[in-house]
């Protein structure tokens, strides 16, 4: 019995790692049941890659980033944090992370008492777990946004979120008030509930700038 445990919790505790792996982490309790796997084809995740020139590595053949919704509990950048960067599309925009080392793409979060994290999956180091992504993650459960998707999308796109990801993300945001699934936080300062670098608001001008490069 004793075994299993100890099994179980090595499955469940991940490595993260940036391309040159001056940032590393883990994520702990990682179980298809544990996030939502999924794709957003959102303009600003498109951005986001183009802003870091990123896009080949990042966005899948739909133009979609994948990603996998945890709460900032499960996530802990251990090794090199003082890589880590912040930018907004808009100030009121999702804080976007990545590593200002090799311009890797790492999370998007809220503010810091909001439990969500949206980990992109290319963080995740799959050469070092023992299981597959589709064993660790579960298959994709929502491509969304398809709306501004490239190419031929998949049967199952959605042209936005379907409100049931949304009611799933309130629940858990709401849940995670009461439980404080947003502590510890690797994103945030405890005491001043800031992020732990100055995020990089970029202008209205700077936006349109970007999104005139890419092709949608
Ligand atoms: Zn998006
Ligand atoms: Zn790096």
């Amino acid at each position: 019995m004793q075994m299993k445990i100890a099994i179980e919790e090595d499955v469940e505790t991940i490595p993260l790692k940036c391309t040159c792996g001056k940032i590393q982490g883990i994520a702990k309790n990682i179980t298809p049941k544990a996030g939502n796997h999924i794709v957003c084809m959102c303009v600003d995740c498109q951005a986001f890659a183009h802003y870091l020139g990123k896009s080949k590595e990042s966005l899948d053949e739909n133009g979609g980033t994948h990603i996998f919704q945890i709460t900032p509990k499960q996530v802990e950048v251990t090794v090199g944090r003082e890589h880590l960067k912040c930018m907004q599309m808009s100030p009121k925009g999702l804080k976007r992370w990545y590593a200002d080392c090799c311009k890797m793409p790492i999370a998007n979060t809220l503010s810091f008492k909001i439990s969500f994290v949206g980990l992109f999956t290319t963080f995740i180091d799959f050469e070092n777990t023992e299981l597959s992504k589709d064993e660790l993650l579960g298959p994709i459960i929502c491509r969304g946004m398809g709306k501004y998707g490239k190419g031929k999308l998949p049967d199952d796109t959605h042209q936005k979120f379907p409100i049931i990801l949304i009611f799933k993300m309130i629940k858990t945001i709401l849940i995670g008030k009461v439980i404080k699934s947003y502590l510890p936080n690797t994103f945030f300062n405890k005491e001043t509930g800031n992020a732990i670098t100055k995020e990089i608001i970029l202008s209205k001008k700077e936006r349109e700038k970007l999104k005139d490069k890419m092709v949608l």
